[in-house]
């Protein structure tokens, strides 16, 4: 089931919903404000803003619980981040292999048993 985010055009704030098929679910309000002026953001753009973002407040130090390693997003953020302060330009093929492992972690553990 697609995910998709809501930004209310009276407070700004992101709305998340679960939405079957394409189109926008009725009734949908501002979780904030209870505004039903809510404007569907493109996806696509957003995953990558949020994991940019994801990587940009990771805190090494940090105890992380469970249900931080149970995300897969989460996979490689530490070794992204030891990079990232090396000054280290991950190569093309390291992020390659981040995102598939953390958009479909299953395929990586079948290439591991082969
Ligand atoms: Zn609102």
């Amino acid at each position: 089931m697609p995910i998709y985010e809501y930004r209310c055009s009276d407070c700004g704030s992101i709305t998340t919903e679960f939405v079957q098929g394409f189109k926008d679910p009725e009734g949908l309000t501002c979780r904030v404000c209870g505004s039903s002026r809510l404007k569907r953001m493109i996806s696509r753009v957003n995953s990558i803003s949020s994991q940019e973002e994801r990587l940009e407040s990771y805190n090494p130090l940090a105890r992380h619980d469970d249900s931080f390693y149970r995300d897969t997003r989460n996979i490689g953020l530490h070794a992204e981040y030891m990079l990232k302060k090396a000054g280290v330009k991950p190569p093309d093929d390291f992020k390659a292999k981040l995102e598939k492992v953390r958009t479909d972690p299953s395929s990586v553990i079948k290439d591991y048993k082969g």
